[in-house]
């Protein structure tokens, strides 16, 4: 094991990249020694060797078929935990395209490409747990959707999600690429909720977290709260915390955002304050655009501050082109939730605390 070199992946193109699990040896010990000061938790070997097959892409190596399990890795991408994410913000989901409004046809074709591309629905739930589970080589993306649109969930006769929202959409892509995952945030305003002034549904909202979507406040009647007195502003946000709450039997949103990416002038209001007792303290505040976020173990990434990107078919053109001309922006999954797999030149990435939260492996 140990006469083999470090991998060099970013040279390789095969698709049939494959990873093998192998044990610590003398190899991993001196590239150890070679890295500056590492916190305690980094593992001071290479236990994972991502050994490519350039022989064909074919068959996998004599020494990988050795090792079981073998994960497969899915792009043939180098891990790279320190990327940034993309987290897609949808409006309208209908016809035809317009601005704010992505066809049907083209939010499929957003899935279709994504997935293509190697990336993977997760929840933003997960990403701020800092629980990115996904497998080798995949990509996260996170999904969200704005002011609760009829579009993006309305139901046909029995009860089900008409195939044309945006929900029945990523269902039956889900159901047709099941390693894709279904995950979605719907950050809602109250005074449309989906149905339309005087059509509030919140079994709408029922429906979502039933399946495992999850809502954010988009506050009650979506005002630029860089208008909004300090009162007003805890009372958009604050009322319509409770009034989720009070609909869904407890159901706490724990993220917000910003209503056409303006701040109150107050920045704090937006993260935490109280109408009365409809308390509100987020664990994130999305803005609007535009560019992937800074993943959770980057220095970079600060939860309170998430940029997003605008879809579309040139922004999504535009993005998976950047990643492709920026490989080491990309975040690419080791396929280990509690490993942090990242090129040691990356490691000026690092978020201070990051060892607390994975066990970091450099390679
Ligand atoms: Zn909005």
């Amino acid at each position: 094991m140990s006469a083999l070199p470090p991998a060099r992946l970013a040279a390789f193109t095969c698709v049939t990249l494959v990873a093998a699990v192998l044990g610590a040896g003398s190899a991993g010990r001196a590239s150890a020694a070679r890295r500056p000061a590492s916190p305690s938790r980094i593992e001071h070997a290479l236990p994972q060797l991502w050994i490519a097959d350039v022989g064909g892409c074919s068959a996998p190596t004599p020494l990988a078929q050795a090792v079981n399990p073998q994960p497969v890795n899915i792009t043939g991408r180098a891990p790279n935990e320190l990327g940034r994410i993309p987290i897609m913000e949808y409006h309208r989901i209908w016809n035809p395209e317009a601005p704010w409004q992505r066809s049907t046809a083209g939010f499929r074709r957003d899935l279709e490409r994504l997935y293509a591309a190697g990336f993977r629905s997760v929840s933003l739930g997960d990403l701020l747990a800092n629980r990115i589970d996904l497998p080798l080589g995949a990509s996260p993306v996170v999904f969200t959707f704005d002011d609760s649109y009829v579009s993006q969930l309305w139901f046909t006769a029995d009860g089900t999600p008409a195939s044309d929202s945006a929900v029945g959409i990523m269902q039956r892509f889900a159901a047709e690429h099941p390693d894709f995952g279904l995950h979605g945030v719907f950050y809602i305003t109250w005074n449309t909720l989906f149905g339309g002034p005087g059509a509030r549904n919140t079994d709408k909202l029922r429906y979502l977290v039933d399946h495992g979507f999850e809502l954010g406040n988009h506050t009650i009647s979506h005002p630029d709260l860089s208008h909004g007195t300090t009162a007003s502003v805890q009372k958009e946000l604050g009322q319509e915390q409770a009034l989720v709450r009070q609909a869904l039997g407890g159901y706490e949103m724990q993220t917000m955002a910003l209503p056409y990416g303006n701040w109150p002038r107050d920045r704090g209001l937006a993260q935490a304050g109280a109408a009365g007792d409809a308390a509100y303290h987020f664990q994130a505040i999305l803005q609007v655009g535009s560019e992937p976020a800074p993943a959770p173990a980057s220095a970079a990434y600060n939860p309170l501050v998430l940029p997003r990107v605008q879809a579309g078919e040139q922004s999504l053109s535009y993005w998976l082109s950047w990643f492709d001309q920026h490989p080491d922006e990309r975040y690419v999954s080791d396929g280990d939730v509690n490993v942090l797999a990242f090129p040691a030149r990356l490691s000026n990435r690092l978020r201070p605390d990051a060892a607390q939260h994975w066990t970091l492996r450099p390679y």
